[in-house]
């Protein structure tokens, strides 16, 4: 069997995904290929034109409509192990007439938010109703981490700091950033991740721009240089972590500022405790930097969920009343951004407990000056 967890931790997210689906009204909720059909049974990746979906009815048993082309996959997966029911198609067949055998007359159903239009179209005129997201049937279960998924979001953060202690040996002036991020890739590989999801290498003015990635440009001596990277471990768990980095003896300036960045990072790492809100955390970071006139420096969100994607519920940010509750995964990423200039960023994951949060990340915060030169 290739799922990361026993087949009995598959039947506990079904079961309640069947009673949140109850619960909110919902007749049945359809889950298209996409992470909350990795969530409840295991079956990755996600196919866009022939449907496969996870049919689960309010009462009753659930049935996996799958192309035959994909069924041994899906039958490695909890779909066997359990047992589900399965209704399988070739091309030239109607899988929507699959779907609608499996719900039976709805009134109300619900989608998951990665079932393509594509499908849900023909769907709604199938069923006769007004489809609804099943978001937030399926956001509640998959927000709050059991046992399982925070040992493998502990293994994923392991591995990527192990390649945080490895970045100083590969960050030089002279290189391109381009240079150190497949450096980064290899090493993120080697240390445990089955795939690389992202690697940003924001040098000098580059770092200014959250959302920069990797260019051909040469790093230089006294350069700020943002280090944010992810991967997913075997079970497909997540990493997320950024440090910053100097080259060779920062200006003062910069310095100062960073330092006060680690404290705002670590002001709403130490704000996090079940029942306090989302923006309450973000309120803490934020709070920190407007103190040292740094408030029109921060320019995102301070973060957001983590597990079998990198960005997921709940977001850390300005308007999110959430209270937190234990078992929550996050991170924490407060980044200040100086255009033309320079920026800086710290990230960490979370997990809430019952009286805090474990940080996942244990690399140090502080800007970590590296050689400019061997
Ligand atoms: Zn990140
Ligand atoms: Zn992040
Ligand atoms: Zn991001």
């Amino acid at each position: 069997m290739s799922t990361p967890f026993p087949a009995s931790v598959y039947a506990a997210r079904l079961d309640r995904a069947r009673a949140l689906t109850a619960e909110a009204g919902l007749d049945a909720i359809i889950v298209g290929a996409g992470p909350d059909l990795t969530y409840l049974v295991g079956v990755e990746g996600d196919t866009i034109e022939r449907l496969t979906a996870l049919v689960i009815p309010a009462e009753g048993a659930p049935t996996m409509v799958v192309p035959r082309m994909e069924l041994a996959k899906v039958r490695d997966t909890a779909v066997g192990s359990l047992g589900l029911a399965v209704s399988d198609w070739v091309d030239g067949e109607d899988p929507y007439a699959l779907v609608t055998a499996a719900t039976g007359s709805v009134s109300r159903f619900g989608v998951s938010d990665a079932l393509p239009a594509l499908h849900v179209v023909p769907l709604t005129e199938r069923l006769g109703a007004r489809p609804e997201l099943a978001t937030p049937v399926l956001r509640e279960s998959r927000m709050i981490k059991d046992a399982a998924e925070i040992a493998e979001l502990r293994r994923a953060g392991d591995a990527i700091d192990a390649v945080h202690r490895r970045v100083p040996g590969l960050l030089r002036a002279g290189r391109t950033e381009r240079e150190v991020a497949a450096d980064i890739a290899t090493a993120i590989i080697e240390e445990g991740h089955r795939t690389v999801e992202f690697v940003i290498v924001a040098s000098g003015p580059n770092g200014a721009d959250p959302h920069h990635e990797v260019s051909d440009r040469v790093i230089e001596r006294g350069d700020i240089v943002v280090v944010d990277i992810g991967g997913a471990v075997p079970s497909g768990y997540n990493s997320d972590s950024t440090r910053t980095y100097a080259v060779g003896e920062p200006d003062p300036e910069a310095a100062r500022r960073i330092a006060v960045l680690v404290r705002a990072q670590q002001a709403a790492v130490d704000a996090v405790r079940p029942g306090v809100t989302a923006e309450q955390v973000d309120a803490a970071a934020r709070d920190v930097l407007a103190a040292e006139g740094l408030a029109e420096a921060f320019l995102h969100r301070t973060g957001h969920g983590i597990g079998v994607t990198t960005h997921e519920e709940p977001y850390i940010a300005p308007g999110n009343d959430l209270p937190l509750r234990e078992g929550m995964a996050f991170s924490i990423e407060p980044g200040i951004y100086f255009p033309g200039s320079w920026g800086a960023r710290i990230e960490d994951i979370v997990v809430v407990t019952a009286d805090g949060c474990v940080n996942l990340d244990t690399t140090p915060h502080e800007l970590t000056v590296v050689a400019a030169a061997d």
